[in-house]
């Protein structure tokens, strides 16, 4: 049989027709989170297919984390889940990654952007040198903060409405993601839709088309991200820190009962966490542990006890000087 078509007639279509979405944010902005929900309304509930895929770093360290959505027809093959460098929609949650990742890197002609800024689509323009277009400026960090949302609600919903998606099934949706955020969530949904500055840029000559261009050359066979891996190589955020790097809980470790069995690696939420050397696990990064203590849950009970256990009181949070410590046993 056949597969139903989606009524839904997607913006644009590449020549093997696909609606490619790029979204650029920051480690904790929501990006990923955002993406997949939109892609699962998209595929279970609108009979329309495509790919998804995620790349991103440590979130504590604030690293860019890019997500890509295509979305095709149902009956459109589907050969591989990769990013994608050519986006005809771009979503910029954070309006300072602009200029340092290049983000009208392969942007096709007459693209859709969507900018988290309280400036104008022609400062935006500017600054993105953008060919052709329509930019679309949503205050969406004011909308965040004064309805008690994040970033990814007003920009999932105005991106929702250029994709042509049903407001009342993405609006549901955010409503049983987050069940305990549902009312501020809802709200932060409805003011973005409330209006936005934009823009249509016709192709005057300004700013020429940017090609994509592929860091590890072109993507294949032999260096495929698996979905959602870390790319070490575009995302690596070893120089940069965070002020509230080191202010998180993390989890005790004591390294004379670890029995090195690596289980804590298999679930580490940000795996650069866990310090091993010459296949010993040595010390927690307090700079990248997150404080999900998925580690804690896994760590196996032995005669001793467990190596890893939740903090205790003020001992829980490192203090520079150990955190000092850690990294200087990592260099
Ligand atoms: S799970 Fe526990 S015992 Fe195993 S390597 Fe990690 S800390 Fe050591
Ligand atoms: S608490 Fe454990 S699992 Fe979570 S980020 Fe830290 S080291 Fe990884």
């Amino acid at each position: 049989m056949n597969p139903t078509p989606s009524s839904i007639e997607l913006p644009f279509h590449d020549e093997l027709g696909f609606c490619n979405v790029l979204m650029s944010a920051i480690g904790g902005d929501g990006a990923n989170m955002a993406a997949k929900l939109l892609f699962k309304a998209c595929v279970s509930e609108l009979d329309l297919d495509g790919a998804y895929d995620a790349r991103y770093g440590s979130e504590k360290k604030g690293t860019p984390t890019d997500v890509s959505l295509r979305l095709c027809r149902l009956g459109t093959p589907v050969h591989e889940s990769g990013p994608t460098n050519r986006p005809h929609i771009l979503c910029v949650f954070r309006e300072a990654l602009i200029q340092p990742l290049a983000l009208n890197r392969g942007l096709q002609k007459d693209a859709v952007v969507i900018v988290n800024t309280s400036k104008s689509p022609e400062d935006i323009r500017a600054e993105l040198e953008l060919n052709s277009g329509t930019i679309y400026c949503l205050d969406a960090t004011t909308i965040a903060v004064e309805t008690g949302s994040r970033l990814n609600v007003p920009i999932l919903a105005l991106l929702g409405k250029i994709l042509k998606i049903p407001i009342a099934t993405l609006r549901e949706a955010v409503g049983k993601t987050w069940p305990r955020a549902r009312e501020a969530n809802l709200k932060a949904f409805d003011r973005a839709l409330e209006g936005c500055t934009q823009k249509r840029f016709e192709a005057d000559g300004k700013f020429e088309l940017v090609p994509p261009i592929e860091p590890r050359g072109k993507l294949g066979y032999m260096n495929m991200n698996d979905g959602g891996a870390i790319d070490s190589v575009t995302h690596i955020s070893l120089s940069s820190n965070t002020p509230s790097a080191s202010i998180t809980p993390i989890p005790e470790f004591r390294v004379e009962i670890c029995t090195h069995c690596g289980l804590c690696l298999l679930v580490c939420s940000d795996p650069g966490s866990l310090v091993w050397d010459d296949k010993k696990m040595i010390a927690i990064d307090p700079v990248f542990c997150k404080g999900c203590m998925r580690c804690v849950e896994v760590c196996p009970e032995t005669k001793k006890g467990k190596a890893l256990t939740e903090p205790l009181g003020a001992t829980s949070t490192p203090t520079s000087s150990e955190a000092e410590a850690v990294l200087v046993k990592r260099v």
